[in-house]
């Protein structure tokens, strides 16, 4: 018997497999974490094609966290300022389903709200969707990739007809030329960029164009570095445009056959001169143009982006904008070559084909579109109708109906918004004034855990069985090698309870993941998601696979999309979007002169519930910090280690300074994972704003406008 169990690392969206063994294998030495304790042997599995046996450091150190800082058992309090009690599962799930019955009747379904996470498996998701949009009749579940992949969704959508990233990860060792706007590639999302690096190194002739206003450890491996003022990406983006037009490397022949609106596109990009575009991003024309033409000459451009872009008041916007540059040089539907958004979650892909955001239902189906809820309807054997055809509340959206009174019951599951939602101090008092918060979680304590009324356990990575897709399309399956500790539940058992006490039996009769999952597929039949042909027992047998993968057509080449060069539009052409740049939402002004830019670090995931509690994370990264230019140190009369202030309009946070001219002059940086628990006054979102793409309702959590005062001064 083999005594590795497959599964996939439960952090970012590359989603590299794992093999994990027990503590004890026998002729083999212990595992031990910092403290001595026996853990499980975690190793890169060498057969997963997205990784190929490589991991990161968090991947490498995952099995330390499984057994810190666990919540066991069911607990609730009847106010956020009482101590919390132990109850069995049968009180607390009692408690809650009256109080959604109550919720019900006294303010209708749509005061109830749920927000998830990419952390969720397909089948938690799945049924939560099934639950509360179905059963309920609320599309009030939202998920934190609101805040990190919906300018995508809604790119994809517009441009292409439907959402679905067309590349695969393949095509990162075949380009001729790799376009990064927005990404911090290796730090954020480390094996994509071992992957693309080592073959960028070996061949000379391809070339790597980096988009960000820090040299970060991605621009450094870079060919051209373009260091962009915020807020100007649309401006180059469609400077680049303007000299591929002007240069002739346009693909005509694509752009009379396979899209649409091509003349609204080329009047905005008139405009667009390189000296007007250069002085925009505080860049060189040089530069730009030399940008050009490594995109005009290559055989296959390969754009990649993450929360750089997405995070923005113009998201969708900078989306579309990327995705036209593909479309005017015909750089999609070919190997090496397409827009290709990178997730940052293990399975925010798995959540949008489950209709994981307020917006979608299961199978890349919208809210909004009559067939597409009476489709779900019908499978869901539900009256006609039951299904709201309003999109439901986004992420911030649930934060100000918390404010209006207008939410009256959160259920908050694997994620944790009071570090990682936009303008802490607001989204903090709006948690305060929950009449009642269900939080669901693996971990305790979390900053969350403090405006809960009811604690749940749910067991975590490696403690249920589930499936998982990765940024490339790819769905593992995840198996469980351990049982979840004392009386976690996997988060899907907990919804199908929950749905069977609300008088849903029949809806939630599954007696394991498997038959979730074989339910779910089929929703996706005839989707530009379908996985029909996939199941449990499929990828258990054929290892990790790629969708599209329909029961009638399984061995269909699924690595990109689009290589027959017709999109899911109506007229199945892709669309031109003509978008002039609007900027930042909050510039930079004589009282808040500088631009503040937030993201991650290498070892570090997110709001650090995980990698908080390993010590190898923790001494790579002891402190948060701030990043400054030392024209802007040296105006404030300060050097490297001295404390700055840093305040916004709508809150503070102090930093020691980092001083460094990676960061470009007016900007300044700082790491996002600390929130209450690690440091003291040193939330990056205490300062960030609300404001939202339009389309998408993503955050700009990207940038903000900053006052800094050394602390001597303060
Ligand atoms: Fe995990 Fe992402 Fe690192 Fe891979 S790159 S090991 S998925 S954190």
């Amino acid at each position: 018997m083999n005594e590795f169990t497959k599964t996939l690392c439960p952090y970012c969206g590359v989603g590299c497999g794992l093999e994990a063994s027990p503590p004890a294998q026998h002729g083999k030495a212990t595992n031990r974490d910092s403290q001595g304790t026996p853990i499980w042997r975690v190793r890169g599995d060498k057969s997963h094609p997205s990784s190929q046996g490589m991991v990161c450091v968090k991947g490498a150190t995952i099995s330390e966290s499984l057994d810190k800082n666990r919540l066991h058992y069911p607990m609730v309090r009847n106010s956020l300022d009482a101590e919390f009690r132990r109850v069995s599962w049968d009180e607390a799930l009692h408690i809650i389903t009256n109080r959604i019955q109550t919720v019900r009747l006294t303010q209708g379904s749509q005061a109830i709200c749920m927000y998830g996470s990419g952390q969720l498996q397909t089948e938690d998701y799945y049924l939560a969707q099934k639950l509360m949009k179905g059963c309920l009749g609320s599309n009030n579940f939202d998920a934190n990739s609101r805040l990190c992949m919906s300018s995508a969704v809604a790119g994809y959508i517009q441009s292409f007809g439907a959402d679905g990233p067309p590349c695969c990860y393949e095509d990162l060792e075949l380009t001729d030329c790799a376009f990064l706007i927005g990404t911090n590639t290796a730090e954020c999302h480390p094996i994509v960029f071992n992957r693309l690096a080592k073959y960028h190194k070996k061949n000379r002739h391809v070339k790597m164009i980096v988009v960000d206003p820090r040299r970060t450890p991605t621009a450094e491996a870079a060919d051209l570095h373009l260091a962009i003022r915020p807020g100007t990406d649309i401006d180059l983006l469609n400077g680049i445009a303007h000299l591929l037009m002007r240069e002739n490397y346009i693909d005509t022949g694509f752009i009379d056959d396979c899209t649409s609106n091509f003349p609204a596109y080329a009047e905005v990009i008139r405009h667009y001169s390189p000296e007007v575009v250069a002085h925009q991003c505080g860049i060189s024309v040089e530069d730009l143009e030399t940008a050009a033409k490594y995109w005009g000459k290559s055989k296959s451009v390969l754009s990649l982006w993450s929360m750089g872009v997405n995070q923005s008041a113009e998201g969708t916007a900078k989306v579309r904008t990327i995705i036209n540059l593909h479309l005017l040089t015909g750089q999609i539907g070919k190997p090496g070559a397409g827009p290709f958004s990178l997730t940052g979650q293990p399975n925010a892909m798995g959540g949008r084909e489950a209709g994981g955001l307020a917006h979608l239902l299961p199978g890349y189906r919208l809210v909004k579109n009559d067939q597409h809820r009476a489709e779900v309807e019908d499978f869901w054997q539900l009256p006609r109708g039951q299904i709201s055809p309003s999109p439901g509340l986004s992420a911030w959206e649930m934060i100000t109906g918390l404010e209006t009174g207008n939410v009256g019951l959160l259920w908050i599951a694997a994620t944790n918004p009071a570090v990682s939602m936009p303008d802490l101090e607001r989204t903090k008092k709006a948690l305060l004034k929950s009449p009642f918060t269900v939080y669901q979680d693996a971990y305790y304590p979390t900053e969350t855990a403090a405006y809960a009324h009811v604690l749940l356990p749910a067991a975590q990575w490696g403690e249920k069985t589930g499936i998982m897709t990765n940024s490339e399309r790819r769905v593992t399956l995840c198996q469980a090698f351990r049982q979840p500790p004392r009386e976690a539940k996997p988060d899907w058992e907990i919804f199908a309870e929950v749905g069977r006490r609300l008088g849903f039996a029949d809806k939630f009769a599954f007696r394991n993941s498997a038959e979730v999952y074989a339910e779910f597929v089929q929703l996706t039949r005839h989707r530009p998601c379908d996985m029909s042909g996939l199941s449990h027992e499929v990828l258990q047998a054929q290892g990790p696979t790629q969708w599209p993968h329909p029961v009638d057509d399984k061995f269909r080449d699924a690595k990109r999309l689009y290589t027959d060069l017709r999109f899911h539009t109506p007229d199945g052409r892709a669309k031109f979007a003509a978008y002039y740049s609007r900027g930042l939402a909050e510039v930079p002004d004589p009282n808040y002169p500088f631009v503040l830019t937030t993201g991650r670090l290498y070892g570090h995931w997110h709001t650090q519930t995980r990698t908080g509690r390993i010590e190898k994370i923790r001494q790579m990264h002891p402190q948060p910090f701030l990043e400054i230019h030392p024209r802007d140190a040296a105006a404030l009369g300060i050097e490297d280690d001295d404390w700055l202030e840093v305040r916004s309009r709508r809150g503070y946070a102090k930093f020691p300074a980092k001083v460094t001219k990676a960061i470009s002059p007016g900007t300044v940086f700082v790491p996002m994972h600390w929130g209450s628990l690690w440091a003291d006054d040193a939330e990056a979102n205490a300062l960030t704003h609300s404001e939202s793409c339009p389309d998408s309702l993503q955050p700009e959590l990207k940038a903000c406008a900053v006052q800094l005062i050394p602390i001597s001064q303060a």
